[in-house]
């Protein structure tokens, strides 16, 4: 697999390349804009112009994959939320198209105060108004909608809500699935051992098709099976342990897929030292892999 983080943007986003660099990542995941703000700075050529370089100099590190901002809710019952959201969606995979990025993945979204059926009708309704907008515009991006824990009125958190949304956009070749591994195992479908592991992962190709993962997030949770609690925890430090993530990357089927750490950055040694989490993380992860 292609091993990553996510990487800080802070002062440009071609300054990610080189904290990716130091981390060891073979891939990395970003955020184009400030991901807790609705507006953005448009981009320059000249921040176009300092990406190209610094991906020629980092040429190891691909592919890049964008994060959207977590307050897009396309699947929000309120009209002006919602075309507020898609809006911001656009412009976040015009971004991610701006700088050649191939691959984008935003959260569902969330049905608020309507029901499962409608919030998932709303968001259908926006990936086909986004494939169309963006047809000219981002035509090499990926959109990929990320597995859910199923947190409050949070869409995506069963296969059948990513089957039903694929389906409503034709299942067209523009769209993918992330594979959160703490939001799949809070959602309910076991990662643990070789045989879950195998189960979900049949169930998964069953109900949506193995094709359509395009990328992962690697995390574990720091909640049980089934909690549906979107909490984060280090690699084999939380409830799926370092076995489950064994299975993701000794899979053969995912050797050139891109998986991207979204677990806290730092943490203290005993001495009250920090320690680089993200190196750590990785570490822990091709420890893993078999020969
Ligand atoms: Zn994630």
């Amino acid at each position: 697999m292609r091993l990553g983080a996510h990487m800080s943007a802070a002062g440009g986003l071609y300054e990610a390349f080189k904290r990716g660099n130091d981390a060891g990542c073979d891939s990395m995941l970003v955020f184009t804009k400030s991901n807790r703000q609705w507006a953005a700075k448009p981009i320059t050529a000249e921040d176009v112009e300092k990406y190209r370089q610094a991906q020629a100099q980092y040429s190891h590190i691909f592919p890049v994959a964008v994060h959207a901002s977590y307050l897009i809710n396309v699947a929000s019952p309120d009209e002006a939320l919602w075309e507020k959201s898609y809006q911001a969606l656009r412009d976040e995979v015009e971004r991610a198209a701006a700088f050649d990025i191939p691959l984008i993945t935003f959260h569902p979204g969330s049905y608020m105060e309507g029901d499962e059926a409608t919030g998932i009708a709303q968001i259908v309704r926006a990936l086909r108004r986004l494939l169309a907008d963006t047809a000219v515009s981002a035509p090499q991006v990926t959109i990929c909608l990320e597995t859910m824990a199923g947190q409050g009125t949070n869409l995506g958190r069963a296969f059948s809500h990513l089957a039903t949304m694929l389906d409503g956009a034709e299942r067209h070749e523009r769209l993918g699935v992330c594979f959160d591994t703490c939001h799949v195992f809070a959602a309910g479908y076991d990662i643990r051992t070789p045989a879950t592991y195998a189960q979900t992962m049949a169930e998964f190709d069953g109900v949506i098709g193995l094709e359509w993962i395009k990328c992962f997030h690697f995390n574990d949770s720091q909640h049980e099976l089934g909690s549906r609690k979107d909490r984060h925890e280090h690699i084999g430090d939380g409830h799926i342990g370092r076995e489950g993530f064994a299975n993701f990357v000794n899979d053969s089927r995912w050797a050139d897929h891109p998986a991207h750490l979204e677990t806290p950055k730092t943490e203290k040694d005993a001495e009250g030292n920090e320690i680089d989490m993200d190196v750590e993380n990785l570490k822990r992860l091709r420890a893993l892999i078999r020969a």
